[in-house]
């Protein structure tokens, strides 16, 4: 396959070979502007009633489109695939993209985002550089098949329309999570139909659930911590540990370090095991220092209240919370209380255990785990079912942790299906 290089766009006439392209999403877009750069006439099909409506809502509204660091380890998916997608289009390939068409770049702690910090300078370029290919709005794909003679596909949509001629489609309809933005898991459908198997879907960075009541006492704050995921059966099992700001809400945990590990943590608890979560609110004390801050303050404890025992350590509402959970109140004076007991207090500090319910649903997921199965398409993102199908995007069975890791996944696949659709379908129509 050729390399993105200097993005290897061929310039080309238009109308040489035609291509759908279904989803106006990030992956969707780049697909479209690939294709027609490399001389397809394309046509993207999108349901809403404008493009890129989920590229708004990224990164706080501020798009964290890529990362610097692109490790594929920042990834799930079969590895040498996604070595082989990043050879051929790289972070430094999106950023020539967008750098190209204008765009200055900010990094804040390896993450990139418009200088401007808005996302609608992403979403304005992309839509810029679609100045050479057709849009369909409010035009629902539920359906994609073969006309017998040609062997062209014919796109069917909502409204009962159907378009017909294409050489190659590309699927980009994202997977389930945040369906508001129209990803709402229809893409799924269409590549079942066309012979694809799905890897079972599953929320991925979000917030965690918990069957503890008192976290309802904490619900607002936020502190540094390590949060460690586990597998509960005879014997506990480390799956993922991760450290950054936790929030503790009404209901459960969220904040990155949650968001990373809540893809291992949904899939444990869809497979029916049991999983919980040990905090630690003192992550950046380990050992000797941890051992001489408690000497310390049960030196000082003379006449505390327990709550004045606490004090200093942490946020207020967590150490009446992790009193209350202890069995005691807050007046308790501590020389009350033996050493092993106050030390017991302390280390609830260091080992606050949540025991998991669920993920939450994909309404507040930022992307999809799970997916068309990744080994049903070749290097070039093509169906193996169904030769001239492509692929980019969430819809694939690939998913990157939090830090711009998605978008640029959503750009490396849209390139790369952008590239092959043009050129498979470019060679058909000069046959
Ligand atoms: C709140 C939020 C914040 C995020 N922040 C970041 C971030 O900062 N950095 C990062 O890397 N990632 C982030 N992500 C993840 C990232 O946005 C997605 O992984 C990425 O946008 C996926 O792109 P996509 O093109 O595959 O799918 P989508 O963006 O979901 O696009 C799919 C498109 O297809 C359309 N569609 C679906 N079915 C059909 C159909 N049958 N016919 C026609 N059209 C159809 C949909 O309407 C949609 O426009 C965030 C996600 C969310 C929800």
């Amino acid at each position: 396959m050729e390399g993105a290089g200097s993005l290897g766009f061929v310039e080309r006439k238009a109308g040489v070979g035609k291509i759908a392209v279904i989803g106006a999403g990030a992956s969707g877009m780049m697909a479209a502007i690939t294709a027609a750069r490399s001389g397809g006439d394309v046509t993207v099909f999108e349901k809403n009633e404008r493009v890129g409506k989920k590229i708004l809502a990224t990164g706080n509204g501020k798009c964290n489109f890529s990362n610097k660091d692109l490790s594929i380890n920042h990834y799930y998916g079969n590895r040498d695939k996604l070595k082989a997608c990043f050879d051929t289009f790289s972070g430094e390939d999106t950023l020539h993209f967008f750098q190209q068409a204008g765009m200055l770049v900010k990094e804040k702690r390896g993450c990139l985002y418009p200088w401007s910090e808005q996302a609608s300078t992403v979403l304005d370029i992309l839509r810029k550089e679609m100045k050479d290919v057709k849009t369909e709005l409010s035009a629902e794909v539920k359906g994609i098949s073969r006309d017998k003679k040609t062997g062209r596909f014919i796109i069917s949509t909502l409204s009962g329309k159907e378009k017909e001629g294409y050489d190659a489609v590309i699927l980009a309809c994202g997977g389930c999570a945040a369906p508001k933005t129209g990803s709402d898991g229809g893409g799924f459908v269409l590549a079942k139909r066309m012979g694809h198997h799905i890897v079972p879907t599953v929320p991925a960075l979000v917030q965690l659930r918990c069957k503890d009541g008192f976290l309802k006492a904490v619900a607002g704050v936020r502190c540094e911590a390590r949060i460690s995921l586990y597998e509960i059966g005879k014997e506990d099992r480390l799956v993922q540990e991760e450290e950054g700001e936790l929030q503790f809400t009404d209901y459960g945990i969220s904040g990155i370090p949650v968001f990373q590990l809540s893809r291992q943590a949904a899939y444990l608890m869809y497979e029916g095991r049991n999983a919980a979560a040990v905090i630690d609110l003192l992550p950046q004390m380990d050992g000797s220092t941890y051992d001489a801050m408690c000497m310390d303050r049960l030196r000082m404890a003379e006449d505390k209240t327990l709550e004045g025992f606490l004090l200093g350590l942490g946020n207020k509402k967590i150490n009446l919370m992790l009193i209350k959970e202890a069995g005691y109140k807050p007046g308790d004076v501590a020389k009350g209380f033996g050493e092993r007991q106050l030390k017991t207090l302390l280390l609830s500090y260091k080992n606050l255990r949540v025991h998991l319910l669920s993920a939450n649903s994909f309404e507040h997921a930022q992307t999809t785990a799970g997916g068309v199965d990744f080994s049903e398409v070749t290097e070039g993102l093509e169906s193996l079912k169904a030769p001239g199908l492509y692929f980019a995007g969430e819809i694939l069975d690939v998913d990157g942790r939090c830090g711009g890791y998605n978008l640029q996944w959503a750009w490396t696949s849209g390139y790369i299906a952008g590239k092959n659709a043009a050129k498979r379908a470019c060679m058909k129509r000069e046959v």
